[in-house]
């Protein structure tokens, strides 16, 4: 990224998984939002992703199972394109983007990112994946506005529809 020491706050977890009963991912990003005032909150998954592969499997993974729930119920709601596609590998790269994308919607879902955005107008959040094969980033150019739009119908969490009313004008 070219960034210097200090000037990224990063939290890691298997696959990237943003649950909202998660209280490690979540403190992070509401400190990192209302404390710390980042503009972009940026979640990076990877091809081959070892936590998306196990989610494919079907198999018992103990302590696992609940974590990689998250990622089994991104492919439900994509069952219909994901099953489309027959290649096994393009598959699962396509899970791996998806994967990233809902977490960017369950970002988007925080009341924090939302009561500053209002404000602020930032952070804005991006998808990316890392492609350990050619060592680039892919951009998925997640649409921010329009998707916390499309999910303050349901997740608005500001007691205002100042951002949806500001964008339909
Ligand atoms: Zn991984």
């Amino acid at each position: 990224m070219g960034a210097k020491p200090g000037e990224v706050f990063v939290h890691r977890n298997i696959a990237n998984v943003v649950n909202t009963l998660d209280m490690s991912s979540t403190a992070v990003i509401q400190y990192a939002v209302e404390h710390l005032k980042v503009k972009h909150i940026i979640v990076c998954g990877h091809y081959n992703c070892g936590g998306v592969k196990a989610a494919m499997t079907p198999q018992d993974l103990g302590l696992l199972n609940p974590w990689l729930r998250n990622i089994r119920d991104v492919y439900r709601l994509h069952q219909t394109e994901l099953d489309s596609i027959e290649d096994e590998s393009k598959r699962y790269d396509r899970l791996v983007e998806l994967n990233v994308q809902e977490q960017c919607i369950n970002v988007i879902k925080m009341a924090c990112v939302q009561e500053r955005y209002i404000l602020e107008e930032q952070p804005i959040v991006h998808g990316w994946v890392f492609d350990l094969r050619t060592g680039k980033i892919i951009d998925l150019e997640i649409d921010f506005e329009k998707t916390l739009k499309d999910i303050q119908k349901i997740y608005n969490l500001t007691g205002s529809d100042w951002v949806m009313s500001r964008k339909t004008k």
